[in-house]
């Protein structure tokens, strides 16, 4: 979602003639587009003023900006420890980022601006063409989540659920298939409990299914508890919609899962996944694990253990437990980082292996890919399979913008390696 905002974020400031440069040097303006959900956050801010700082030293200042979450939880403290920053703008008021701008750039002081005005925002968006230009762009949808999980930041800083009207969506989905887009991944903190007047998430794919050049739709992140039936149908009847789900669980625990407040027990979260493959036998899921959840024991670990081995993620993002000031788990007594680190370990050597075994069942395998650029090397092109593998395809042909069959020769870590194949396919990557 930064993404998306930072290429907001860069159109508004066009309207008051600031650009982009890829030259730190010769900013005059830096905006620190930050993410407060993992530890540290805060320290990388420090971390990257220093870097300004030493860049400009004995030249004059830039004006230095903090927008995005970190912004919105610790505005005012970061105000107090650092001088050098100029302002801090929260992830729902950066459409007021030009009058900050002009505010700084005439010494008037306009320094901590994290007003929770979303609908303002995206009125003051949708006035903006979006320019964003990739094969493959995010689209906000939705922010800000109501479900409280004890461990999370996200409701404090996006604040509550808010979605977007589905005519101003299509009309931002056409300018960015205009300007050549693709595929589309619809973005929310939650993003299937979008509902704009009634109207939800199968809906809004449904409708921008519609648009001839857009051949790809995906979303993200998804909660279990809001994974309806018709969200299900549209991934059966909507052809554009990646069969590849990204769905959290957390924990395999019960008893886990109720302390994190996350509403739904793991019977229920297989039954979903059942389900899902049942009608859409093609599908993969990816998922978020915390280890070391304030009282999780062997046996909740071991129950985490358990889901992995039975859905078989074919990706996962696994961190240790850690506080989030402000959140409610941040008064639970932690459990000792040794123990945390270890189950960390143990997790990640199944989750690797999982992963590992799947990729190597997807050579010579066939799959449609969408090319989104040239890499570095000569002639070869990056683009993602539809559960999205990155996949590497050397080629005298221009392929951005195209999709192809391909053939997978050769599977590494995180990328795979293949040819253009001229067969004709049926889904059979699905492992
Ligand atoms: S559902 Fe997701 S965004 Fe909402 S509180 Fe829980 S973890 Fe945070």
């Amino acid at each position: 979602m930064n993404e998306y905002d930072s290429n907001r974020i860069l159109d508004l400031t066009k309207k008051i003639n600031y650009k982009e440069t890829n030259n730190i040097s010769e900013a005059n303006c830096y905006v620190l587009n930050t993410c407060h959900i993992r530890e540290k956050a805060t320290d990388k801010v420090y971390h990257d003023i220093g870097r300004i700082k030493k860049e400009f030293r004995g030249k004059k200042k830039p004006i230095i900006l903090i927008a995005g979450c970190v912004a919105q939880a610790e505005g005012d403290i970061l105000l107090k420890k650092e001088n050098y920053i100029d302002a801090v703008i929260g992830p729902q008021s950066y459409h007021k980022i030009n009058k900050v701008i002009l505010n700084l750039e005439n010494k008037l002081n306009l320094k901590n601006v994290t007003e929770f005005d979303v609908i303002e925002k995206f009125d003051t968006l949708n006035l903006i063409k979006n320019s964003d230009n990739k094969v493959s762009s995010f689209l906000t949808i939705q922010e800000g989540c109501d479900k409280f999980c004890k461990f999370c930041v996200v409701p404090y800083t996006r604040g509550p659920e808010f979605s977007r009207s589905i005519k101003e969506l299509v009309q931002e989905v056409k300018q960015l298939v205009n300007n050549g887009s693709r595929e589309i991944t619809l973005l929310g903190q939650n993003v299937n409990a979008y509902n704009f007047e009634g109207q939800k998430l199968s809906d809004l794919i449904l409708e921008i299914a519609q648009i001839n050049e857009l051949k790809r739709i995906r979303y993200t992140t998804s909660h279990p508890k809001d994974f309806t039936e018709d969200l299900i149908r549209a991934h059966k009847n909507c052809k554009k919609l990646m069969p590849f789900i990204h769905l959290p669980v957390q924990s395999g625990s019960n008893k886990v899962l109720k302390q994190m407040n996350r509403n739904h027990s793991i019977e229920e979260y297989i039954e979903l996944i059942d389900k899902l493959k049942n009608t859409i036998p093609n599908l993969q899921f990816s998922s978020d694990f915390i280890i070391g959840y304030p009282g999780e024991t062997e046996d909740d670990f071991e129950k985490t253990l358990d889901i992995m081995s039975k859905v078989k993620f074919t990706n996962s993002y696994s961190f240790v437990y850690s506080t989030r000031p402000g959140t409610p788990s941040s008064n639970l007594k932690k459990i000792n980082n040794d123990i945390t680190k270890k189950r960390l370990m143990i997790f990640q050597h199944i989750a690797n292996k999982i992963k590992t075994d799947y990729r190597e069942k997807l050579l010579t395998k066939i799959s449609p890919v969408l090319f989104e650029n040239k890499t570095k090397e000569k002639n070869k092109y990056f683009g993602r399979d539809e559960w999205f593998n990155s996949v590497i395809v050397e080629s005298n042909e221009d392929l951005i913008g195209k999709i192809k069959n391909i053939k997978i020769t050769k599977v590494s870590r995180n990328t795979l390696f293949g040819e253009i194949s001229s067969k004709l396919i049926k889904k059979e990557f699905a492992a």
